[in-house]
């Protein structure tokens, strides 16, 4: 019976969900993607070829059990088939809409090879826990006997919030810390509801709280309280505070009105959402509305900030890059979706100047080509003789990517040990830093990086810490 289910790849073809069209979605922060009515997601998941080595799990940051909750999809046997992708994920249904695919699992499903088109993996995975939260299967949060140990996670985003889920399940006393007003880190103030709406997240946040989590907002580690003071009042902490200092553009002009950083944008932008007051987006600093947008850079960021401004009603919207489309590192996907929706991208481009008087009016860009590869062995971008053009714009967004804080300085804890980057150095085995006690996960010890590699940090952390804190239990009734 599973096997006439399966193997569809040859007479069905691939279905993504329905997009909405650009002209409607460029005008809210609603999620583009329509959802799977269930018989297409079954159909979906029945294309599944349900190979011996599913290089689909192996490529998947988390190891999702892929063919095997695809195949119980196609069963319509949709409880089970979630059950299974929750076992190894703490946010399946985020996944499922924000990891890009085409460079994990789906990139790397077998019937993409024999040129059939992939299975659509993350549409079917979003299907799935979307409807277990409708259909009441997602479990609440049950924390284990109680072990007498508490645990300090500082840091909300994916990896935070993935350790201190295993931990509580486990037993532990759980505080989270983080400097922002609501959880979640770039889930919830990065990236755009039109990528991921904000019930998805707060949804699993409330889930959280409910199996006793404490969240302690506002709170500010270097600020409100040293990592000592932490230390002192937790039995672990685990540092997962992601990467929020920006890249600089260093040409003329850089520190001019109305030239702005992504993530400023980015989370003002997300907070209109959530209704917030927000002065510098009421007074038109952060907000699109009716200007001529230039955004620098080539990534993903690069991507919801041109996105934004779309939807914020910007009279123009284009997209400086150095280097060319096929050696940009955002997503293809993206970048598919932005020019949809009339965004305009200037490929071999780079600021030379940002001009105006008082506040900037023009960006004068210098025309790159592609000179010989540098040692990443990508072809490194070099001024053109032909020379530089002058274009209109009374808002630059500046979106080169995140470095580390110097969490060392603003702890107050100059013997953490960090890389030359700024990263968080962990022993590979233990994942402990420095330390003695103090953990890292997430795009504190990896650089910026996605939400998936997060989790499994998040995952992988949650182990180590237990370990360690029996150890210290054990220690500590010896001792007794
Ligand atoms: C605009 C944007 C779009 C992105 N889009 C995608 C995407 O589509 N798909 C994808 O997979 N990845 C995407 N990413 C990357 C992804 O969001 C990150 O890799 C992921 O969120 C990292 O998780 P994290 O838990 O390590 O850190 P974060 O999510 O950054 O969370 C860190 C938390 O720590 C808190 N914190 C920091 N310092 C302190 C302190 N001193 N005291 C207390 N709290 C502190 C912060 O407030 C934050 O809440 C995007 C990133 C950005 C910037
Ligand atoms: S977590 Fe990401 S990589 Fe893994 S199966 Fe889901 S969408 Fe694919």
């Amino acid at each position: 019976m599973a096997n006439d289910r399966m193997l569809q790849f040859v007479e069905r073809e691939q279905a993504y969900p329905g997009k909405r069209a650009a002209g409607d979605r460029a005008a809210d922060f609603r999620e583009i993607a329509d959802r799977y009515a269930v018989p297409s997601a079954e159909d979906q998941a029945g294309r599944c070829s349900q190979c011996g080595v599913p290089y689909c799990s192996v490529h998947c940051p988390l190891h999702n059990h892929i063919p095997d909750w695809l195949r119980l999809t196609a069963e319509g046997r949709l409880r089970e088939a979630y059950e299974l992708s929750n076992a190894t994920s703490t946010m399946p249904e985020i996944c499922g809409r924000i990891c890009p695919q085409d460079r994990l699992c789906e990139g790397n499903c077998v019937i993409e090879f024999s040129g059939h088109g992939a299975v659509t993996i993350g549409s079917v995975e979003k299907f799935i826990t979307d409807t277990a939260w409708e259909e009441g299967w997602v479990e609440p949060l049950v924390p284990g006997r109680p072990r007498g140990q508490s645990v300090g996670v500082i840091g909300a985003g994916p990896a935070g919030l993935t350790a201190a889920e295993y931990l509580r399940a486990a037993g532990y006393d759980v505080h989270v810390y983080d400097r922002y007003d609501r959880a979640g880190g770039l889930l919830t103030y990065g990236i755009p509801g039109f990528k991921l709406e904000k019930p998805v997240v707060t949804r699993r946040i409330d889930r959280l709280k409910a199996g006793g989590i404490v969240f302690h907002h506002g709170f500010a580690v270097g600020e409100d309280a040293g990592l000592d003071e932490l230390r002192a009042r937790h039995d672990a902490i685990l540092i997962a505070t992601g990467v929020y200092r920006a890249r600089a553009v260093d040409v003329s002009g850089a520190d001019s009105a109305g030239v702005v950083a992504a993530l400023d944008y980015l989370v003002a932008s997300n907070r209109k959402g959530f209704g917030d007051a927000v002065p510098a987006f009421d007074d038109g600093s952060l907000d699109a509305y009716g200007r001529d947008v230039i955004v620098i850079g080539g990534g993903d960021t690069a991507m919801d900030c041109v996105r934004t401004a779309k939807r914020q009603g910007a009279r123009s919207v284009k997209c400086l890059y150095r280097r060319d489309r096929a050696n940009m590192p955002g997503s293809q996907r993206e970048v598919a979706n932005a020019e949809d929706e009339g965004v305009e991208f200037v490929w071999l481009s780079a600021p030379a100047a940002f001009e105006g008087e008082g506040a900037v009016s023009s960006v004068r860009v210098r025309r790159m080509r592609l000179g010989a590869p540098d040692a990443s062995g990508r072809r490194a971008p070099e001024p053109d003789p032909a020379g530089d053009e002058t274009l209109h714009a009374d808002l630059v967004i500046k979106a080169l990517g995140f470095d580390a804080e110097d969490l060392p300085t603003l702890f107050g804890a100059p013997d953490l040990g960090v890389s030359r980057w700024g990263t968080v150095l962990v022993d590979g085995r233990t994942l402990m830093t420095s330390l003695d006690g103090v953990f890292a996960a997430g795009d504190i010890v990896r650089g910026a990086s996605l939400v998936v590699w997060a989790i499994r940090d998040g995952r992988d952390v949650a182990a180590t810490m237990q370990a360690w804190l029996k150890t210290k239990a054990a220690r500590e009734r010896v001792a007794a």
